[in-house]
């Protein structure tokens, strides 16, 4: 297929009706194809049987219906988790995870190939910064997910309704760090909130950021009341900059500030994402400088919620997992404290699923 076709995924309303208006088609006519990209969720011009012909033949000869190109699906948990690697146009690899529960289903989406932000326990930190993703290279992401789960549901249970069966939550926590990729990603947020086509409730959205305070300062000032996850990992300084680089740009005491300033603004509770690495961040000592942080004597508590993550094995890393009698002692110490947090269920560890591990292979 060639690259230079335009990407609908990539086209606002306002850019389908453009392009609607210089191949003299009506107006009504790029709302039609609007809907039928995100209500009615389909990726095959052949099955809009309201247009014309030569229409449908035009849209699949000269427009693409998404570019990534799967390269290998992957499931683990009874098939309850599935993580597909697909080949960007120019042959960078992304990937998108879908978790399926009795009652819910979430996607987690990359918002870049690769990352330039060099955490030391993450996978794709170690394949450096490749690709900014698209909005629509984003939001096929979503798109596939959705599809991934009906056909997994209706295999798995043939007499089941699943017309309606929807994603429960996005969360962008797959390769990339969304912030570095702001516009493109919040493009994104808005096109699938659209109530007017996928119709994805704001808060069904959380966005995960490694702290980069300005994108949490401009998140705040955002019409969508999306969830905002950060991942602190330490409240120490020197070890945060040791473990995750960024530090050295936003320390742990702006990056408290900004997230005051966000929570002081939206009134939405924010999580710390706490990933516990056996003797580095898992002292209780630690756990009480964390409460210190985020419930200080000398001011009101922070919203906020630590999500305990126990670290899951990159290979070729010098750095093990806390076991469970150190997570929940950490934990203790925190909920002694009156912090709210919890320890994450994993999903996905035996298919390089499971959070820092996505790598591209
Ligand atoms: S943890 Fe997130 S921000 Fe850090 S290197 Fe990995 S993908 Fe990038």
């Amino acid at each position: 297929m060639s690259s230079d076709r335009p990407n609908l995924y990539d086209l606002s309303p306002g850019a389908l009706a453009e392009l609607f208006r210089r191949w003299g088609e009506p107006a009504y006519r790029a709302k039609q194809l609007y809907r039928h990209l995100y209500v009615q969720r389909t990726a095959d011009p052949a099955t809009m049987t309201d247009f014309p012909k030569a229409l449908r033949d035009r849209l699949a000869n000269e427009t693409a219906f998404g570019v990534l190109r799967k390269k290998q699906l992957l499931t683990g948990d009874d098939g309850m988790t599935r993580k597909v690697l697909w080949t960007l146009p120019g042959g960078d690899p992304l990937e998108t995870v879908l978790m399926i529960y009795p009652d819910r289903a979430t996607v987690c989406v990359s918002s870049q190939s690769g990352c330039p932000m060099q955490c030391v326990f993450c996978a794709t930190g170690k394949l450096g910064f490749l690709h900014d993703c698209t909005p629509g290279e984003i939001i096929e992401q979503v798109l596939w997910a959705e599809r991934e789960l009906k056909a997994f549901l209706a295999a798995s249970n043939p007499q089941a309704k699943i017309e309606n069966r929807r994603l429960s939550n996005i969360v962008f926590m797959g390769m990339g760090e969304p912030f570095n990729n702001y516009d493109n990603w919040w493009t994104s947020v808005e096109r699938l909130h659209d109530p007017d086509g996928y119709d994805m409730g704001a808060r069904n959205f959380t966005v995960s950021t490694v702290g980069l305070v300005p994108g949490i300062l401009r998140l705040a000032d955002e019409a969508l009341p999306v969830n905002l996850a950060i991942s602190l990992h330490t409240p120490d300084d020197d070890l945060r900059s040791a473990m995750m680089p960024v530090n050295k740009r936003y320390p742990v005491a702006e990056l408290i500030e900004a997230t005051r300033t966000y929570t002081e603004k939206t009134r939405r509770r924010v999580s710390f994402e706490y990933v516990l690495l056996k003797e580095k961040n898992d002292f209780p000592e630690q756990a009480l400088r964390l409460a210190q942080l985020l419930r200080p004597a000398d001011r009101p508590p922070l919203l906020c919620h630590v999500n305990l993550i126990p670290w899951n094995p990159v290979p070729g890393t010098p750095l093990s997992r806390s076991d469970r009698r150190r997570v929940l002692n950490f934990q203790a110490v925190l909920k002694e404290h009156g912090v709210p947090c919890t320890v994450r269920v994993e999903r996905g560890v035996d298919i390089a699923a499971a959070c820092g591990q996505l790598a591209g292979g």
